[in-house]
């Protein structure tokens, strides 16, 4: 589980990666515009909704309580007529009188009020003695509920139809049978002894007709009404005699006696309020049960357009949100994009090394100035490196020169500036080496002071290191920049002749005696002269090395020596050793 969950948390991440910034801030505020602005929407319709319902249901229910109390305030007035009728002082006689008199007093009561079909007295044994029209007059009316009651109590009975009366009246227009609703009440002498009942017919048409007007009152919204007896058959209205409403239905709407619900009779939703009738004044009421119903097509096409345009009001309002959010996003997102162009063209070949300034938030502000701080700090560290760089270059060549410096200084004779022995038998062997292999002729020169133990003792040994430096000036200044001249160690010096053959080199080597011997060598009051015998060899085949060569020199040096001082000596070759004097 927490495998799959990090699984999905990595996809996700991958996703928002290739995403852009924008992309993301685009999706995010339209997800949340489309979220807020549908339950907004969704919200103000459906609160529109049931409020327009809430208002169907109070109009439906205010019809329906109006006419319910039109209706039993007209029964109330009816009830009252005839109670008022039965106690007038005049009709004391009649009562009791004759029956024509008594006919012409009922006929003028149903003048006054047409409702009444039909207006009659009843003795107590049942047998109608005056009625309007003569309708039933001898006939029984003994068995029927109204008289019954009649005999002791007024009475207000529901609506019925009376066949024996119905088929004395005309034939009614539309068909229906005749519908009455009965109202009687017994009439006593003063001593209150019982003379009969009076019994009256309302026509049922009257409540038919209230109906229809209360309907027309309400015009044009396809209201309509109805009026149930509290068996829940319909009096008045669609299906007229049939049962509307039974069982809990008809328990709910008596037990609550007012208020509203949905039903659907047909193929068709309706909003029906009712309202059970509770009677006026003396009038105890039949508890009929007014109902007003409407369609709830049309009673809520109201709430479903405005629900509706909410909706679509909402759904443009999210669409221009979205927009909003795209142009927002893109205009967060400028900088980031400008910033990653900018830091993508740096570190290019003659690109520029600095990123410019940008704004458009603090986050980019601050992600700017960092940038160009890292970038100052790299600038920086890039010239200190190549500031480093530098000096280790100068430092190496220093090092260089001291090196050549050094390496002169270990190759040079401390007093007298030409060559030591170390440097002079390489120099010499590579020149060996050369001559050999190019048969080229290289000499060498042995060169002694002679006597210079004494000069030493008679001049003291400083004196002695001034003709040395001063011999060894002679030397260098009389031979070519190509040949080479060293001290051997003591007054001694050895000269390597190149391209030299044993004339050159004899010629050579007694230019450089002879010079030696002409010059004063000294300073301040100190004056001497001084003389040097030198022996010469030439390169000969059978050299292993140079040291065979300077070998042969130094044995010519000691013939020079031994005959005399103050020459030179060639001494040549073992095999052609005959010695010569230069
Ligand atoms: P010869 O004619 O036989 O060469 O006699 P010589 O006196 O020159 O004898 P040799 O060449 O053997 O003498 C070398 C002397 O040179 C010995 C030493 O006291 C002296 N000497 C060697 N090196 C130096 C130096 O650097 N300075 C001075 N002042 N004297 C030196
Ligand atoms: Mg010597
Ligand atoms: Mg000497």
């Amino acid at each position: 589980m927490r495998n799959l969950f990090q699984k999905l948390a990595d996809r996700l991440q991958a996703f928002k990666d290739r995403l852009s910034v924008r992309a993301q801030i685009t999706a995010a505020v339209a997800a949340m515009v489309i979220a807020l602005v549908g339950a907004l929407a969704t919200g103000a319709a459906f609160v529109s909704y049931r409020n327009t319902a809430e208002l169907v249901n109070t109009r439906l229910a205010s019809v329906a309580s109006t006419t319910a109390e039109r209706l039993d305030r007209y029964m109330a007035l009816r009830q009252q007529e005839v109670h008022l009728f039965s106690k007038l002082e005049p009709m004391r006689p009649l009562w009791q009188g004759d029956h024509a008199s008594l006919r012409k007093a009922l006929e003028q009561l149903q003048s006054s009020f047409t409702d009444f079909a039909w207006i009659g007295f009843a003795k107590p044994d049942g047998t109608v003695v005056a009625s309007t029209g003569g309708m039933l007059e001898g006939a029984s009316v003994a068995q029927r509920p109204w008289f019954r009651t009649g005999l002791h109590d007024p009475i207000v009975g529901d609506v019925h139809e009376a066949a024996l009366l119905s088929s004395l009246l005309a034939k009614r227009a539309d068909g229906e049978p005749h519908r009455f609703v009965d109202i009687a009440l017994p009439v006593r002498d003063t001593d209150g002894n019982l003379l009969g009942v009076l019994g009256a017919h309302l026509d049922w048409q009257w409540a038919r007709n209230l109906i229809a007007s209360a309907e027309a009152n309400d015009g044009g919204t396809d209201t309509t009404l109805s009026v149930l007896s509290r068996a829940g058959a319909v009096l008045v209205g669609p299906g007229t005699t049939t049962t509307k409403y039974s069982g809990d239905r008809l328990g709910d709407i008596l037990r609550t006696r007012t208020g509203a619900f949905t039903e659907k009779p047909a193929d068709q939703n309706l909003l029906t309020a009712y309202y059970v009738s509770r009677g006026h004044r003396d009038y105890q009421g039949l508890n009929w049960i007014v109902t007003a119903s409407q369609p709830s097509d049309v009673a809520l096409a109201a709430a479903v357009h405005s629900a509706k345009t909410i909706l679509v009001i909402g759904a443009i309002a999210g669409l221009v949100g979205v927009i909003l959010a795209f142009f927002i996003a893109r205009q967060i997102a400028r900088p980031i994009h400008a910033i990653t162009l900018e830091a993508d063209r740096i570190g290019r070949a003659s690109g520029p090394t600095m990123l410019p300034r940008q704004n458009g938030s603090l986050e980019v502000v601050q992600l700017t100035r960092a940038l160009r701080s890292l970038l100052r700090r790299i600038g920086f560290a890039e010239e200190r490196t190549k500031e480093a760089e530098l000096r280790a270059t100068e430092n190496a060549m220093q090092f260089k020169d001291d090196l050549t410096k050094l390496r002169r200084l270990a190759d040079t004779d401390y007093l007298t500036d030409l060559m030591n022995r170390r440097a002079f038998l390489a120099a010499a062997d590579d020149a060996m080496e050369f001559a050999h292999r190019y048969k080229r002729n290289i000499a060498t020169l042995m060169i002694d002071i002679d006597h210079f133990k004494k000069i030493n003792d008679n001049h003291g040994h400083h004196v002695g290191d001034v003709a040395i430096k001063r011999i060894a000036e002679i030397i260098s200044s009389n031979i070519k920049s190509t040949d080479r001249a060293a001290r051997f160690g003591g007054e001694e010096f050895v000269v390597l002749l190149r391209e030299a053959d044993e004339l050159t080199a004899q010629a050579l080597a007694n230019r450089i005696r002879n010079a030696i011997e002409l010059a004063i060598i000294g300073e301040g009051e100190t004056r001497i002269s001084a003389t040097v015998s030198i022996g010469i060899a030439l390169i000969a085949d059978s050299d292993r090395d140079v040291q065979d060569m300077i070998e042969r020199a130094d044995q010519g040096l000691y013939v020079a020596k031994n005959t005399g001082r103050n020459r030179c000596f060639f001494m040549p070759a073992s095999e052609d050793r005959s010695i010569r004097a230069a």
